[in-house]
């Protein structure tokens, strides 16, 4: 934008002028103002390319850079010869190319000259405002949000709304109950949000075949092996997620940088179908279905039923049992040291993953009582390796938990009281006390952290 030449234009005997340096030559003014006095602007560093050089310049008496200059402090002196206050503004501030030095004429005016010269120095002061806590009551529009969650409504605590809860009650509020909309990138490529999405969606494509069936080596070897029914799903699920409802067609060519993205999922969903294969035999008893729970608290004396519930990636039914399976697909672990440490986020990152799982596991175990249920992930990233298992392990000895049961009343008592302290109404919603958790918050700047 330097190098960009304005020209203004108007009637030299009407308003305001605005006028070069160059046309103030026959003007004589009482107050004179300058900003930017700093070298370089005054006088203007000028680097005019030319094949001679300076020496053959300077020999020949042709114009050069040091004849610029002096033009220069011509019409400087000229403006403010007859003047009777002169003010000259330039910006000590150093950054980038800004050197923040005085132009040369006002070190001229300085010590050659005998003018009376005053100089103020002005400076802005900056002060760190201290960072308040906040905290936001269960009052009003809050609490009118807050209780929709009973039984009788339709809403729902999801596992990550209340994730999101555990690890900071104020982002919960923010999110889900003042409906502060969280900024959505919109991006021409892929993310990993965007991945995850896709996969999900394509292996629900993939295995509705499978629904209410046995799933044997026979029915798995034949997707792996010609490779057209993965190949269309995850076309399907492109076109779906990525392009949009109006794009169900399929017909949008996957080009570019998604198309190294297509064969990323393409090798994931390759992996779990063999990973599923070598575990199998296996009956699918859903994809993707909701299921809900009326779970009840007792806060302040008062009873509430709460309804909790969520989509479940996958549901199995393996030698009798079932195992309720999340897909994940980012760097997760299937490992968590106690059931506390889920419910608590102060000093370590819960281990969200695990959180989820369990309690699709207790929601099964609600609706399906007396059956043995099993809690699963697939890490995707994770699927190739040959020691691969969906199963969760706890504690330090990597315990599985081969069924829910085994953790059902320690995991069931903390959700209580976890969800008992969400609805009392003498506790506010308050920030997290462990900055790991603000890093890739979307409220970050309204906590500035
Ligand atoms: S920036 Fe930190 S404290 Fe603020 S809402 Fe997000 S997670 Fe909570």
């Amino acid at each position: 934008m330097r190098n960009m030449h304005l020209p203004f234009s108007g009637e030299p005997l009407a308003g305001l002028q605005i006028l070069g340096l160059l046309e103030t030559r026959t003007l004589d003014f009482d107050n004179v103002i300058l900003l930017s006095a700093n070298e370089g602007v005054l006088p203007r560093h000028t680097d005019k390319p030319s094949f001679i050089p300076f020496s053959l310049r300077s020999g020949f008496g042709l114009p050069g850079p040091d004849h610029e200059d002096a033009i220069y402090a011509y019409y400087f002196y000229r403006l403010i010869q007859r003047a009777k206050n002169v003010t000259l503004i330039y910006d000590c501030s150093t950054g980038g190319l800004r050197t923040g030095e005085r132009s040369r004429f006002l070190h001229q005016i300085f010590y050659e000259m005998s003018l009376s010269v005053s100089e103020i120095n002005m400076t802005a002061s900056i002060a760190r405002i201290p960072v308040k806590p906040i905290a936001i009551p269960k009052a009003g529009r809050v609490a009118e949000k807050l209780f929709l969650y009973k039984s009788d409504n339709g809403k729902f605590l999801s596992p990550s709304a209340i994730n999101e809860f555990l690890n900071c009650g104020l982002k919960f509020c923010l999110h889900h109950l003042l409906d502060l909309p969280q900024p959505v990138e919109v991006t021409e490529d892929i993310d990993a949000r965007m991945l995850g999405n896709i996969l999900h969606r394509a292996m629900r494509i993939l295995y509705a075949r499978f629904i209410s069936t046995m799933v044997t080596k026979t029915q798995l070897e034949p997707l792996l092996k010609d490779g057209q029914h993965i190949d269309s799903a995850l076309d399907k699920a492109f076109a779906e997620e990525f392009y949009g409802e109006d794009e169900k067609d399929g017909d949008r060519k996957i080009e570019g940088y998604n198309l190294i993205i297509r064969q990323v999922i393409q090798t994931y969903i390759r992996q779990l179908v063999r990973a599923d294969l070598e575990s199998g035999p296996f009956g699918i008893v859903s994809l993707e279905e909701k299921h809900l729970i009326s779970m009840p608290i007792s806060v302040n004396g008062k009873r509430w039923d709460l309804n909790i519930g969520g989509v479940i990636d996958r549901i199995d039914s393996r030698q009798g049992d079932i195992v309720i399976i999340d897909y994940k697909t980012g760097t997760v672990k299937n490992n968590f040291s106690t059931i506390e440490s889920l419910f608590h986020a102060e000093k370590q990152l819960r281990n969200e993953a695990v959180f989820q799982v369990l309690l699709y596991a207790h929601i099964y175990s609600r609706l399906k009582p007396g059956q043995t249920v099993i809690p699963g992930l697939y890490f995707i990233r994770g699927s190739h390796s040959d020691d691969f298992s969906y199963l969760i392990k706890h504690g330090a000895k990597r315990e599985v938990v081969a069924s829910y049961a085994s953790v059902k009343q320690e995991f069931e008592d903390w959700l209580t009281q976890s969800l008992t302290e969400m609805f009392d109404e003498r506790i506010p919603f308050t920030q997290t006390s462990n900055p790991r958790l603000c890093t890739f918050c979307a409220y970050k700047a309204i906590c500035r952290r």
